[in-house]
């Protein structure tokens, strides 16, 4: 029999492997990836300074470890350049390998600010192991960190390299960080805490562009303010990977679209991870994505003729790792409704309710994270 093929070894690919290992230890298992198949936990990358890691004591196990965990051939620095749904093959490097069930879990791909400047080469982004490597190793000597994005990456990042001891400059267009994901309160309460312990905010302005400037690089903003400093991140948003899927044929959206089985629009396709949108839902967590390894390494291990298991997802918060206040976050599902924010200074919690007041999701900041026990019983699952 051909085998499982599974593009991809981050959290999902490995995850999926391991589950499916658990139900089926006989049929050939095949993973491929463009990096090095070392297997880490990617949340560990924006707080390697605050756990006293290097790039290398982040990895857990290295790709022949995993080779032989899994009993399976792992292609490293391979990159999948196209598939044939209908041949139920996919070629790699000039390869062509056959599958008998095929599994995408190729991740998303950090989004890329239109910037102006000589310095645009300059810019890091993280998001993956090789990518934090590249990033330390011009830390350097370095200063002055500027960080373009106040999401959850940028807000980690700043949190942990202020801890480390080096001066924090941020900047976004939202008036307060973690916008996307927090009422204003609760991310100017963020905002205060990450002040004090040093990061300097440039809310409400775009960066436009990064210049070289006497050795140290220049970053410009859309009111013609500018900052200098020695390394630059970009932490703007991910944006998932569908293109080679939607070159397949497979219908994709914010990410390759599968139902509850995790089933792409073709029956021997599967997806999930941050490339994969669930039942109309992209949640690029690391929670939403074990769930969904669960389901398919059961799934991929049954027979033609059993029934495919489907995913639910519980009541799954969002951690932010900014230490010096900390965030538990449920954005809620349903849209309609308002929040409602009490607390003082750092410790606020937040409830977002619909117009019969029931509670559709929530923030803590601060202190407030104490109490997460309470509102996740009360809160909705969010897949059921
Ligand atoms: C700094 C940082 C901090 C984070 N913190 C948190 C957190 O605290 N909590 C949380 O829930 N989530 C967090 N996340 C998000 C979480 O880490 C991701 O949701 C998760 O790791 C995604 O795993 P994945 O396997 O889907 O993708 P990835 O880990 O990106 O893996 C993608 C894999 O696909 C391979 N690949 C891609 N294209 C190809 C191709 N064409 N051919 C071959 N191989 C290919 C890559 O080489 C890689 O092996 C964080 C993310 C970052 C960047």
């Amino acid at each position: 029999m051909d085998p499982i093929i599974i593009v991809g070894t981050g959290l999902a690919g490995y995850g999926t492997a391991r589950e499916f290992r658990k139900h089926d230890k006989e049929t050939p298992l095949v993973l491929i990836t463009r990096d090095d198949g070392a297997s880490y936990y990617k949340p560990d990358l924006s707080e390697a300074h605050a756990k006293e890691a290097s790039p290398d004591d982040l990895i857990k196990k290295n790709v022949d470890a995993m080779a032989e965990e899994l009993d399976a051939t792992i292609h490293t620095h391979r990159q999948v350049e196209s598939i044939d749904p209908e041949a139920r093959e996919l070629s790699l490097n000039g390869d062509t390998l056959k599958y008998h069930k095929l599994v995408l879990a190729f991740g998303a791909d950090p989004i890329l600010l239109n910037l102006g400047g000589d310095a645009t080469q300059s810019v890091h982004k993280v998001n993956n192991l090789a990518d934090y490597r590249s990033f330390r190793s011009h830390l350097g000597d370095a200063k002055h960190v500027a960080i373009l994005g106040a999401g959850l990456i940028g807000c980690e990042f700043a949190n942990d390299l202020v801890g480390a001891g080096y001066e924090v400059s941020v900047f976004d267009p939202a008036g307060w960080p973690l916008s996307q994901l927090l009422p204003e309160a609760c991310g100017h309460a963020v905002e205060k805490e990450l002040a004090r312990a040093g990061v300097h905010w440039h809310l409400g302005h775009a960066a436009v562009a990064v210049h070289e400037s006497n050795e140290q690089l220049q970053v410009v903003l859309d009111d013609d303010d500018s900052v200098y400093a020695d390394v630059v991140l970009s932490a703007v948003g991910l944006r998932a990977g569908v293109s080679l899927a939607q070159d397949a044929g497979l219908e994709t959206d914010q990410g390759i679209k599968v139902d509850r089985t995790l089933a792409t629009s073709d029956p021997h396709i599967y997806a999930l991870g941050d490339c994969a949108e669930v039942d109309g839902q992209w949640r690029p967590y690391v929670g939403p994505l074990m769930q969904c390894a669960r389901t398919l390494g059961k799934t991929l291990a049954g027979g033609e003729g059993d029934t495919a298991g489907a995913v639910k997802y519980p009541t799954l918060p969002i951690i932010v790792k900014t230490h010096v206040c900390p965030v538990i976050v449920y954005p809620p599902v349903d849209k309609h409704g308002e929040w409602q924010v009490e607390g003082d200074g750092a410790n606020l919690e937040a409830r977002f309710v619909n117009e019969d007041g029931e509670l559709l999701g929530f923030a803590l900041t601060g202190d407030a994270t104490n109490k997460r026990r309470d509102y996740l019983k009360d809160a909705p699952p969010l897949m059921d």
